[in-house]
């Protein structure tokens, strides 16, 4: 691909070092016959390391001028299959599937929203996201990286951050450093009111410097006094941040909550 100019637009970076290619093919562990869906394969660089492990390749890539040069490349390769889409609104036809790809930073989290829609269809995911971006999803409680990404990703994954890469390792080298992640799914969290949880997760991490209570009153129809109730119960204080609270203890302060009819707002 000789004199071709990478768009900023597409959060196109590629991968030019070999041995980075390698580890994230040895992570994602294709075996011959499973579908492995590769999220904007770019160049290819990744793309022809996945193929050569005879596993089903179905390469997503939103670019036409580089979807043109991969059709190319496809002719080579009888498992690989290039699909010209926006991966965000690409619907697989197959019932189980791993997904891969060294992420445009740009849509990391509709991806990681992609995912978890899917989540009943995939069998592994192991992305380059940006490393801050990494850590938060794989933190926990107790972190000032807790936050609801994370919480909403292992509902139903075990995240773990796998390794750094150094922007040297790409062309254009981005700005920041990035990390390689793998999401494996677990038997699902059960949610009994996901529309409260959800709310009550996002307004409470709304504003990072208020304290809980403040931020679910900005979201919640009941009265403080109310919801500092709930909080006493729980035997947490009217102090407490989000960030302390764990999976079990925001589910357990969602069903607090309902059992005192405190909802959210109606827009
Ligand atoms: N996999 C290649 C590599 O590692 O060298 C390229 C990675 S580059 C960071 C991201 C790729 O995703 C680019 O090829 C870009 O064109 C593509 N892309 C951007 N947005 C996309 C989208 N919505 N759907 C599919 N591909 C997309």
């Amino acid at each position: 691909m000789g004199g071709y100019r990478a768009k900023k637009r597409l959060g196109q970076n590629f991968l030019t070092s070999r041995a980075i290619i390698d580890k994230i093919r040895d992570v994602v562990n294709a075996k011959p016959g499973e579908v492995i869906i590769e999220i904007g394969p770019g160049r290819g660089a990744l793309t022809v390391a996945l193929a050569e492990t005879g596993a089903k390749i179905v390469a997503v890539e939103f670019d036409r001028d580089l979807a043109g040069y991969l059709g190319k490349l496809a002719a080579r390769y009888e498992n690989l299959q290039i699909i010209q889409a926006d991966f965000l609104s690409y619907e697989p036809d197959y019932d189980c599937y791993k997904l891969v790809g060294n992420l445009p930073y740009n849509i990391t989290s509709p991806v990681i929203d992609w995912v978890v829609r899917h989540r009943d269809n995939i069998t592994g995911a192991v992305f380059m996201v940006q490393k801050e971006v990494g850590r938060r999803l794989a933190s926990s409680a107790g972190s000032k990286n807790w936050s609801p990404i994370a919480i909403f990703t292992q509902l139903h994954f075990d995240v773990q951050i796998c390794f750094d890469v150094s922007p040297i390792h790409f062309e254009p080298p981005p700005k920041v450093t990035s990390s390689v992640i793998e999401l494996k799914p677990k038997k699902s969290i059960h949610v009994d009111n996901f529309d409260l949880f959800e709310t009550v997760v996002r307004h409470a991490f709304k504003q990072r410097r208020k304290t809980l209570v403040n931020n679910l009153m900005e979201g919640l129809s009941g009265e403080r006094a109310d919801v500092v109730g709930v909080l006493t119960e729980m035997g947490l204080s009217e102090r407490c941040r989000a960030e302390e609270l764990s999976i079990a203890r925001f589910l357990e302060l969602t069903n607090h909550l309902a059992s005192h009819t405190i909802f959210p707002y109606k827009d």
